[in-house]
């Protein structure tokens, strides 16, 4: 199949890439790290007249620490994400998935807002952003919106992003003590494979040796969204952090999944799966809750 053609601007702000985007319409199509636009493009899939590159919009890199939470920029790759200090401490199940990902070589290319943006259900940054309360932050030509990052996808490639909107920021507030979280997937293969189902929990704890205060547990790869697990997270409330809560609630969370049989799975394995992830996952976010942070 022969690949359009399409023109490329780097814009130097964010204002100037929304003019951009608000003149062209759906014909324009944002590129981070390009490591699935151009996939698309080469597949027919998308077929843009305009790419509008971000790469020379500084103001969207980098990781801070801001009123004891973190905002991040949407061309912050997963490299960057896997070894921030940060990132690690204080949002691990996000640095755990930012590790995982694609090869070194994605890694570097591959940036976090990409990866919300491009709303797949195997997205693998999606789960730990949505159990860890991140607001994503929208800026269009009528301002900024702010949407949580469970509201965010829609369905399998789409978001609640307008064309002429660019996701700006994204920014996990603070979490209370005792919080632990972690990411947990499984692919047919160690590296660059696409995830056959994966989970991501957070619990956060009464006090250091107490019960489950609260809990998220969001899933992916087994609904055309990441989706959270509701029934798995109130079977931990008010509970003891221990493996019979665990076990029950990892039962629960393979009843909150929808999976589907495609070439990579059979939907039984899938949900076999959600239940080993979902009770890796609280068992690693709970040694976490040690650290007295997230
Ligand atoms: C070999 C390989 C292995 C991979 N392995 C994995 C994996 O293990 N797990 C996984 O989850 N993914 C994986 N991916 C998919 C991909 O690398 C990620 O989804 C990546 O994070 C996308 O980021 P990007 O910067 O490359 O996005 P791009 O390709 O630049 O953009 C993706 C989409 O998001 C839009 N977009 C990007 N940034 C913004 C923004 N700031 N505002 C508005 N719209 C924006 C673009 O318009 C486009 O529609 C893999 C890809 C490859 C090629």
């Amino acid at each position: 199949m022969a690949v359009c053609k399409f023109d490329v601007i780097q814009p130097a702000s964010v204002e100037a890439a929304i003019k951009t985007l608000a003149e062209f319409g759906p014909k324009a199509q944002v590129i981070a790290g390009g490591t699935d636009l151009l996939r698309d493009i080469r597949l027919g899939l998308k077929q843009p007249e305009l790419v509008v590159s971000l790469d020379k919009v500084e103001q969207l890199r980098g990781i801070q620490a801001n009123d004891g939470g973190i905002d991040i920029g949407p061309l912050t790759t997963m490299a960057e994400l896997a070894v921030d200090d940060c990132v690690r401490q204080t949002i691990p199940a996000l640095a755990d998935a930012a590790a995982w990902m694609g090869s070194p070589q994605v890694r570097n290319r591959a940036t976090f807002g990409g990866n919300l943006c491009n709303a797949r259900p195997c997205a693998d940054s999606a789960p730990p952003a949505i159990v860890c309360n991140a607001i994503l932050s929208l800026t269009g030509p009528r301002g900024i919106r702010k949407v949580a990052a469970g509201e965010f996808m829609t369905a399998p490639g789409k978001t609640v992003k307008l064309a002429d909107e660019i996701l700006t920021n994204i920014r996990f507030p603070k979490l209370p003590p005792f919080t632990g979280s972690a990411f947990k997937t499984v692919t047919n293969r160690k590296a660059v494979e696409i995830t056959i189902t994966s989970a991501s929990a957070r619990i956060t704890l009464e006090s250091k040796d107490g019960r489950i205060a609260d809990a998220r547990v969001c899933l992916g790869s087994v609904a055309p969204t990441p989706i959270r697990a509701r029934a798995c997270e109130k079977s931990l409330i008010g509970q003891s952090p221990d493996e019979s809560t665990f076990k029950s609630a990892a039962q629960a969370a393979s009843g909150d999944c929808k999976p589907i049989d495609d070439l990579r799975s059979s939907a039984i394995y899938r949900s076999w799966m959600v239940e080993v992830l979902v009770e890796r996952a609280l068992t690693t976010a709970l040694a976490r809750t040690k650290r007295g942070a997230a």
